[in-house]
């Protein structure tokens, strides 16, 4: 990733072989061959090119198709997409969006705005499938020792990841700026990223793929907490074990004091945990969060027995003491000392065991871009902004994503997220102000754009827009909804 100060390109002065791109306020200045600062444009034989094709999806398409600019379009392409990706920018969108795209849909003619828009305001949220202890909450999150985000709030058999962010993009050193947009980027093309969490775990996060803490790659996403795998597996257990106790950081169940063990009529066993009681057979803090048995710090499941009741607990009770993945398991019988022996575990109780893996989905790491697209950007669609603003939030206009759809957040501004991987591959770019590229599209009815003040004049049909440009058509992925639709 390079520095806007140190680009060679940015110093040459302008002559016959040099080319000025103003696509970003880096304002790079390209020597015939070269690229500029962002690889995204460079110079061919003395024209200002964006690299990459523009990219157009098709329904039904399977194979890839490559057209040259100018060439003859042969019009076989099956319903056809302009995606953002490759359409080029036209920040702070003093001029119109690059490609302004009719259509027609269900009978209504329709309209997409298309560009790639440049987002400083923008980050990351990572969910993580582990319960492994990633770091405390509010811890930083560095890669190449610089800060790129922060621990945030854990979510049910997940931790998350805040990345990003304008503090940390423009709000800190030119370092750490630039480290934070490489980590951006990287993430939202899909590729792996290495992070380490202060007072925590390194970790090697990449969409799609499991997520591997201090080295040991995360298997399955555990079944619910301690509370809610006794509440599921009480009757299974029934009749095989005296007591179970489901290891927990965030709730530790205890069968026989739980609401499903006094359905099932279950005779207390005694057997005290650690911890801070929340309410019968559900206890919090059983141990230290951690890299043991169900997120806690423990490698020993009975150092969170407290205490063994005399009077309650009795010789030969069986106790099956397990995680909530099923990962770590162990069956104890109480001797005459009622003390928890280990023992062979049943076939019945391993039997259980094994179905609360089966019941872990596979952990998975997720990344979701966020960024305001109230901005400039709107003016590349409009010449009166906050129409689209309320256009968007009335649904008469759709926003995708290199096609993928958005969630767009309630409240003021255009705030969307998106899940990379529902977007096209290698979709994100960056300029080195720093701030990542993202292709974004706008969808709606022509008759409610003309509306909005849309750009009516630089409305053109597909084969004109497709004339002005290279451009590579692919397959539009099926579990994307088809966002032209009146
Ligand atoms: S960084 Fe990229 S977009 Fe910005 S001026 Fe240079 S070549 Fe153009």
């Amino acid at each position: 990733m390079r520095d806007p100060e140190d680009a060679p390109e940015s110093i040459e002065p302008l002559t016959g072989d040099v080319v000025r791109c103003d696509a970003c306020p880096v304002l790079c200045r390209i020597r015939r061959g070269q690229a500029g600062a962002c690889d995204r444009y460079a110079n061919e034989d003395g024209r200002l090119v964006r690299v990459d094709p523009l990219l157009i999806l098709e329904r039904g398409a399977k194979a890839v198709r490559f057209y040259e600019q100018g060439k003859p379009w042969d019009g076989t392409l099956v319903a056809p997409f302009v995606t953002g990706v490759g359409a080029t920018t036209t920040y702070p969108d003093y001029k119109p969006a690059p490609f302004i795209v009719a259509s027609r849909a269900e009978g209504v003619d329709m309209v997409t705005v298309v560009t790639e828009g440049i987002f400083s305001y923008c980050g990351l949220k990572l969910k993580i499938d582990t319960d492994r202890f990633l770091g405390p909450e509010q811890a930083a999150v560095r890669m190449a020792g610089e800060q790129v985000g922060h621990v945030t709030t854990a979510e049910y058999g997940s931790q998350m990841l805040s990345l990003g962010g304008v503090r940390h993009l423009t709000g800190g050193s030119k370092k750490e700026g630039n480290v934070t947009c490489e980590a951006l980027l990287q993430l939202a093309n899909k590729e792996a990223v290495e992070l380490a969490i202060d007072g925590g775990s390194t970790l090697r996060v990449q969409a799609g793929a499991p997520p591997v803490v201090n080295g040991a790659r995360e298997e399955r996403m555990r079944v619910g907490c301690g509370s809610a795998t006794i509440g599921i597996f009480a009757r299974q257990w029934h009749g095989h074990a005296d007591e179970v106790i489901v290891v927990d950081d965030h709730i530790t169940g205890v069968l026989t004091e739980h609401q499903a063990g006094r359905f099932l009529d279950m005779r207390p066993a005694g057997i005290r945990v650690r911890g801070r009681k929340s309410t019968p057979g559900r206890y919090f803090k059983v141990a230290e969060p951690g890299l043991g048995w169900g997120g806690t710090d423990i490698t020993d499941p009975l150092s969170i027995v407290d205490r063994v009741d005399p009077k309650t607990a009795w010789p030969g009770m069986r106790l099956l003491m397990v995680s909530t993945t099923g990962e770590d398991a162990e069956w104890f019988v109480l001797d005459e000392a009622l003390k928890p022996q280990k023992a062979p575990m049943p076939e019945a109780v391993s039997k259980v065991v094994q179905r609360i893996a089966e019941n872990c989905e596979p952990a998975l790491c997720s990344v979701l871009f966020m960024g305001g697209a109230g901005g400039s950007l709107r003016a590349g669609v409009t010449e009166n902004p906050v129409r689209l603003t309320h256009s968007v939030k009335e649904l008469i206009t759709r926003v995708t994503c290199g096609g993928a759809p958005v969630y767009v957040w309630p409240g003021g501004g255009i705030t969307v997220m998106v899940d990379v991987l529902r977007m096209p591959e290698r979709s994100f770019g960056y300029v080195p102000t720093p701030a990542l590229v993202l292709p974004i599209e706008f969808t709606l009815p022509l008759a409610a754009y003309q509306a909005m003040g849309g750009h009516m004049d630089r409305v053109v049909s597909l084969e004109a827009a497709l004339r002005r440009a290279q451009f590579k058509a692919q397959g539009w992925r099926a579990e994307n909804p088809w966002p032209v639709a009146k």
